[in-house]
């Protein structure tokens, strides 16, 4: 065979040609579990059909030949009145894509066979049930007639019937269902239901093929970056039927749960019912553990399938299966999706039970997923108006404006609006307003739904099937009790406890949890990059250092100059029109600086705090021209001399310091080299906070860092300067003041000339925010607001180079610079600030140029530790 394998052939390591749900199938059918049996159509067969727009050569032959084997292994034949094979005709892709394609169950009933399968089964309202689904999936996917058009034809038969559920239908009711649905079909497509089995087959399996092409799964494929050129794989199996009465079910679980990782299975199952009804949220199934009462043998028999599945695959499985008159099959298997607190927890677990090694623990977290764990949450001191309650579908607590279609969700979101996505049940065309929505509500479906699953893969928060929620989308508006809330009320949900609450409320950020520290107490022992972090405050420098950080490797100062009670005295600094006056002004900001240092340095205690001096131009403590010059205006009008007198010199003063560039003007070690005054207050602020830390019995580790260093000339007056500081104040204070000096990296001349910079600093600091301004010739504003996301859709640049740091380009003069760096001096230490120091890419990137440690903002800090573990791995 070239283009078709039967499931006894195949094995898990052949996804890409048999997809996933191929590869699922022919495992567990190797491993002996309960499979129907069929065949998989390749994807390479699928791409062929893409490329030819038609059937490749044999491939219909090879699918009739495999056809009769299946047929002869089962005793049925397709399309045979008397003794019929039903077959579904299922997509799978190598990468599972959730209810994006297309799947048709029951192929092969006809007016013929249809009473064959209702003599055999001696359940003629099974068959006509069966029938009638078929049509209407059928009808659906192959002859793309709208879904709705026949479930309102159902719903007027069921009405006349005078029925609430399908399965109260009668068989006479069925029967008129079938009549209407052949009627609707002929009438919309003007052809008749296709009758000849063989023919039926045929069309289903183009469909899929062709579904690989539809929107939904195209925007699904962009959104998660899956190749176009993957193509599906059509599986045709002979099927099972749920739907055979109260001892048949289907249903769909976990094999541990997959919000919040505990052990055991997780789930929903529908008796009496055929697959899809449980993903398309039309009856809300029952949870997994009802099933030990109601089926205690099949609960046992799911049970140990769970265990050898997870054993066998080494991880957490997601499985469909369906139960016919008590014998358990299973439809399919693949490695669940889960929340990153579930990714923890069952890593931890699975080491626990001897099934993976730490490091596969390690490797399997995606660092990005990770970063979700420090998500909001609702504020659990918070007063709430809790709405109702539904199931806590995706976790994070998200506030929005309620919207009740995908477009309008979409085109608010995508203009910056935060919007509430509120469905009576989500279908897969209303991913694209999941996107660009904060969270999703459902009133139906459950925590398998589509709405469920796609919101989870995306970390949106999500609450499904909250049935106190009646939605009317005619008047916008939904009602719980006697409550109405209309479109644009504002709610917020939360997808951890499944709550909808009325108005915005108070979130929080998350801890650690006890796996999560255990995972990442393994991450420290591999990975040899240290992880610091960027903190401004003493508050900053306690979280940073609760969540794992070994020090302070950028400790912004401008921000000690902005708060109300210092801006004043900052201003009277830049106002001084003389060097008495400055030192005078700069007196006054000393023991406030020396405060945040002292509180730095303690919450950091015995790691280093690399504090960096003045770096912003001064015109930003100014306040803004314009303004200045209205007040100015106004002083005079109303003759406030004194006002009048200070306006003035606040003007004077902008003026000279107006730039047209400042990105690119006089900041940094500029500013020291013509004000060292400034500088000077600084070291002695820090100095003085080491010397009293040290009194009371601290560690303080103090390194100083000069910003924006071009020149070698530069830091060596500015390393002198800070010296002479350093000597005053150990004669003063009596005792040591030990300190590094170094310098940061962030002009390309710096990096061009390490060689000779090294000779004099300490440690380098790679400023990558200002090193791809200035390596791009990119002011990052501007970039980012007008012309980059141009080049990231023409493909001129793949990644934003602000996010993820150049290798090719900034990355060349780091691994320069640390290069000629340690060749003048061998124990340089090197790191990297900016936002690049908590973005897993570049952290990998760091390691792998030698750097000693990264520096990244006190929330990405786990996410570093993890991510350099893995670059170790
Ligand atoms: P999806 O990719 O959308 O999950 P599937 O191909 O898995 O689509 O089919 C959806 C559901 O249809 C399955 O979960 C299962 O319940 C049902 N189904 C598919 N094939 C069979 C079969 N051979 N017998 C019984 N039910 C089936
Ligand atoms: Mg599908
Ligand atoms: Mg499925």
């Amino acid at each position: 065979s070239r283009y078709v394998f039967p499931f006894e052939q195949g094995r898990a390591s052949q996804r890409e040609l048999l997809g996933g749900k191929g590869a699922g199938l022919s495992e567990m059918s190797y491993i002996g579990l309960p499979v129907p049996p069929g065949f998989t159509i390749t994807t390479e067969a699928c791409n062929l059909y893409q490329e030819l727009d038609h059937f490749p050569e044999g491939m219909m032959d090879e699918v009739w030949t495999h056809l009769t084997e299946l047929e002869a292994k089962l005793s049925r034949r397709l399309g045979d009145p008397q003794k019929p094979l039903l077959v579904s005709v299922r997509s799978g892709a190598p990468i599972s894509m959730p209810g994006m394609m297309d799947t048709v169950l029951n192929l092969g009933l006809n007016s013929a066979t249809v009473e064959g399968l209702a003599a055999l089964t001696q359940n003629r309202r099974f068959a006509l049930d069966s029938y009638r689904r078929f049509i209407q999936m059928f009808g659906n996917v192959v002859m793309h007639m709208e879904h709705n058009r026949f479930e309102h034809v159902l719903q007027e038969v069921k009405d006349a019937a005078g029925v609430q559920q399908d399965p109260d239908l009668s068989e006479a009711a069925l029967e008129d269902v079938i009549d209407r649905y052949k009627t609707l079909v002929r009438s919309e497509t003007g052809r008749d239901f296709p009758e000849d089995a063989r023919e039926q087959l045929e069309m289903a399996i183009k469909a899929v093929f062709d579904s690989w092409k539809n929107p939904r799964a195209i925007v699904y494929r962009r959104l998660n970056k899956i190749p176009e050129t993957l193509g599906t794989a059509v599986n045709v199996q002979s099927m099972v039927f749920g739907n055979m009465g109260p001892t048949s079910a289907t249903g769909v679980l976990f094999t541990r749960n997959p919000n919040t990782g505990e052990p055991g299975m997780y789930g929903e199952y529908l008796t009496n019912a055929q697959g899809e009804d449980v993903v398309a949220g039309i009856r809300t199934p029952k949870m997994i553990q009802e099933m030990a009462q109601e089926m205690p043998k099949t609960f046992q028999e799911l049970t140990d399938v769970c265990r050898l599945l997870e054993t066998h695959y080494r991880d957490m499985q997601d499985i469909e299966f369906t139960v016919e008159r008590e014998k358990l099959y299973l439809l399919q298997t693949r490695t669940g999706k889960r929340t990153a607190r579930a990714a923890v927890k069952i890593a931890v677990d699975l080491v626990a039970e001897g099934i993976i090694t730490r490091d596969e623990a390690l490797l399997r977290q995606d660092p990005d997923q990770v970063a979700r764990l420090l998500y909001r949450q609702i504020d659990p001191a918070a007063e709430l108006d809790v709405l109702a309650q539904g199931l806590p579908a995706s976790p994070g607590a998200a506030s929005g404006k309620v919207v009740f279609d995908a477009d309008e969700a979409e085109a608010r979101g995508n203009r910056g609006e935060a919007v509430i996505l509120v469905r009576p049940e989500t279908t897969p065309d209303d991913i694209h307003g999941i996107v660009a929505a904060q969270g999703v509500l459902t009133s139906r479906g459950g925590m398998t739904s589509h709405a469920a699953i796609v919101a989870r893969g995306m970390g949106k928060p999500a609450v499904t099937g909250c049935e106190s929620v009646r939605i009317s989308l005619e008047a916008r508006e939904f009602m719980v009790g006697d409550i109405t809330v209309h479109e644009n009320d504002v709610i917020t949900i939360d997808g951890g406890t499944g709550r909808v609450v009325k108005g915005i409320v108070p979130t929080v950020e998350p801890g650690l949890s006890e796996d999560f520290n255990t995972l990442l107490a393994w991450a420290d022992e591999i990975k040899t990059l240290g992880v610091e972090a960027n903190a401004d405050t003493p508050e900053d420098a306690q979280i940073a250092r609760d969540f794992g950080a070994q020090g302070v490797g950028l400790c912004r100062t401008e921000h000690m100059f902005m708060g109300q009670d210092r801006l004043p005295a900052m201003q009277a600094m830049i106002l001084a029109e003389t060097l008495a006056e400055r030192e005078a002004a700069l007196q006054k900001l000393l023991p406030m600086q020396q405060e945040d240092f002292y509180g730095i340095l303690k919450a950091m205690d015995g790691y280093p705090v690399t504090i960096r001096l003045l770096d912003p131009p001064l015109h930003e403590f100014l306040p803004n021209m314009a303004e200045t010059e209205k007040a100015l205006a106004q002083a005079q009008q109303e003759g406030r001399v004194d006002d009048v007198v200070r306006l003035e010199a606040i003007l004077r003063r902008s003026r000279v310091l107006f730039e047209f560039n400042p990105m690119l003007g006089f900041r940094g070690v500029r500013l020291g080299i013509v004000y060292p005054e400034i500088y000077a207050m600084q070291a002695q602020a820090i100095f003085q906070a080491q010397a009293a830390l040290l009194q009371e019995g601290y560690h303080p580790v103090v390194e100083v860092m000069i910003p924006l260093v071009g020149i070698d000339q530069e830091f060596i007056r500015m390393r002198d300067l800070i010296q002479q500081v350093n000597e005053a104040t150990q004669q003063r204070t009596g005792l040591d003041l030990p300190y590094k000096i170094g310098t940061m990296i962030e002009i390309p001349r710096a990096a061009l000339t390490a060689g000779t910079i090294a000779e004099s600093a300490q440690f380098f600091s790679f400023g990558t925010n200002d090193l791809t301004q200035t390596t791009f010739g990119f002011s990052r504003d501007d970039a980012e607001s007008k012309f980059l996301p141009h080049y990231l859709a023409e493909k001129i640049l793949t990644e934003n180079p602000f996010m993820v740091l150049d290798r090719q380009g900034v990355g060349k003069l780091i691994e320069m610079a640390v290069h000629d760096g340690r060749r003048t001096r061998p124990d340089l230490k090197v790191g990297i600030c900016g936002e690049h120091g908590g973005d897993p890419s570049s952290i990998e990137f760091c390691h792998l140029a030698g750097l000693n440690y990264v520096s990244a903002s006190p929330f990405r800090v786990p996410i570093a530790r993890l991510a350099a573990a893995q670059a170790f791995l």
